[in-house]
């Protein structure tokens, strides 16, 4: 479904009118159709603010290693216009700290180029030795998200990372992420980085999943299709799974991609068991699970009708736990394997009619934070991505008013591609991204829901 309001702001005729009834003009977001490369910063100047913290170093060292021309505020010229911020904070501590912030940023914010991106590094605030530096560390987290409201009407986007003191050397890949193209319509975030996951022997920066199987559910369209072509474009060997009667649809993406076809209904009683056999014949292992495929039956609770609920708890999450739990009895996932599930912000928020769904991708929130300490170890990580509003036939179906609604209440003004939520899911998967283990990312624009 194409967005209206952009058309009619960007024509000639209609374009005044639509300004002048103050509605928004939504910005084209800068989205790169290729994969990451060795120099993903290359021609882009990258602006270093810092409080001389355990990260300060290391950063300078990745942005230049990433090709940036890197700067601090003395050295960057008035007419220049930085594409990336990286305020390193993981130096503040004290309530006396904070002043920097404004005196560092204050006069450069608003030079941030159109599609910029701004990264915060901040203490683990468990990692704290007072109260007070705690609550330091966590009052960035208000910073990121307030700049990411101020500055996201441009395309700029805005998280932050939480930065375990032993993780410096996972932050290379979540740079890469954050400060690129990846992550256009990803803002708003905090995320944690720690080194509790142990870390793959090689972190490639190009073709990164490159000798990697990966297994995308409800791969025929939307999210899942988006996801694999991403997965693929990154040199992984897919597995496409889909429903029975989507096996045409299948069919065509693989001749397309490459790749193997798997028509199977995930909330079949034996699924779990076809899926297994399936993988250890053709496969052997599997290095990549994202639980994409994902269904709604909205009503309110008390008009609810016990299919609906069935359907989704099956769908939704009882399939979900049942295939991991018959991967992992099997020893089909290997060692430093990277599970992905498609929560959603209503997840995060709760939503109007969806009792049955927002407990299912709740659910999936609690069940990553758990599973992925349990499989650290081994070096496996457990993610989940919460989509906010994301043009695909699932909103394709919504009602006109609630559609624009969902479209216009982010920070962006504006619904993101199944593309944007693909490059989260592939960052995810990635070696490099071995620090993040249990976290639920939204993909939203920052959406106002929940936020
Ligand atoms: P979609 O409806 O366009 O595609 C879902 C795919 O899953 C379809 O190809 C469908 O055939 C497949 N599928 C459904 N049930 C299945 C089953 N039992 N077995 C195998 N395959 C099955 O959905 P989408 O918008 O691409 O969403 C993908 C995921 O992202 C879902 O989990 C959804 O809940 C989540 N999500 C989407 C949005 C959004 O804005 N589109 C927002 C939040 C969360």
């Amino acid at each position: 479904m194409s967005d209206l309001l952009k058309e009619l702001n960007r024509n000639t005729f209609t374009g005044w009118l639509v300004r002048a009834l103050g509605m928004p003009n939504p910005v084209n977001l800068l989205r790169q159709d290729s994969g990451y490369s060795e120099y993903p910063f290359k021609g882009k100047t990258a602006l270093l603010a810092t409080s001389g913290g355990y990260l300060e170093g290391d950063v300078h060292g990745m942005l230049t290693s990433g090709g940036a021309d890197v700067r601090n505020a003395y050295n960057l010229k008035d007419s220049e216009r930085p594409d990336i911020l990286v305020v390193e904070a993981s130096g503040m501590t004290t309530v006396e700290d904070y002043p920097q912030l404004y005196e560092q940023l204050q006069p450069l914010v608003r030079r941030i180029a159109v599609n910029g991106r701004v990264l915060v590094l901040a203490p683990l605030p468990r990692q704290a030795e007072t109260a007070v530096a705690a609550g330091v560390a966590r009052g960035l987290e208000g910073f990121a998200r307030s700049l990411g409201k101020e500055l996201g009407p441009r395309g700029v986007t805005v998280n932050l990372a939480y930065v375990a003191r032993d993780a410096a050397d996972r932050l290379d890949m979540v740079l890469r992420f954050f400060c690129g193209p990846q992550t256009a319509y990803v803002s708003g975030q905090a995320i944690t980085v720690t080194a509790e996951t142990r870390a793959p022997a090689e972190l490639p920066r190009e073709r990164l999943l490159t000798g990697k199987v990966a297994l995308v559910t409800g791969a025929a369209r939307g999210i899942g299709l988006a996801t694999a072509q991403r997965l693929r474009q990154e040199g992984a060997e897919l597995i496409y799974l889909d429903i029975p009667t989507a096996a045409g649809e299948l069919e065509k993406v693989c001749q397309k991609l490459g790749g193997t076809p798997l028509a199977l209904d995930i909330a079949a009683e034996d699924a779990p068991q076809q899926l297994i056999a399936f993988i250890r014949e053709k496969f052997g292992g599997l290095d990549i699970l994202v639980h994409n495929a994902g269904i709604t039956r909205d009503k309110t609770l008390g008009k609810m009708p016990v299919s609906f609920w069935r359907q989704v708890m099956q769908v939704n999450l009882a399939s979900i736990v049942a295939i991991d739990e018959a991967l992992l009895k099997a020893e089909l996932l290997r060692d430093s394997g990277r599970l992905v599930y498609l929560s959603s912000i209503s997840g995060v928020a709760g939503n109007f009619g969806q009792t049955n769904y927002a407990t299912t991708k709740a659910a999936l929130i609690g069940y990553v934070a758990a599973l992925g300490s349990q499989l650290a170890s081994r070096g496996i990580c457990a993610n989940a991505v919460a989509p906010g509003f994301i043009e695909t036939a699932m909103t394709d179906a919504m009602p006109f008013f609630t559609r624009e609604a969902g479209r216009r209440l982010n920070s962006l003004k504006q619904g993101g591609q199944p593309r944007d939520v693909a490059e989260l899911i592939c960052f995810l998967t990635s070696p490099g991204a071995c620090g993040i283990n249990g976290n639920t990312i939204r993909v939203c624009g920052q959406g106002l829901i929940g936020a």
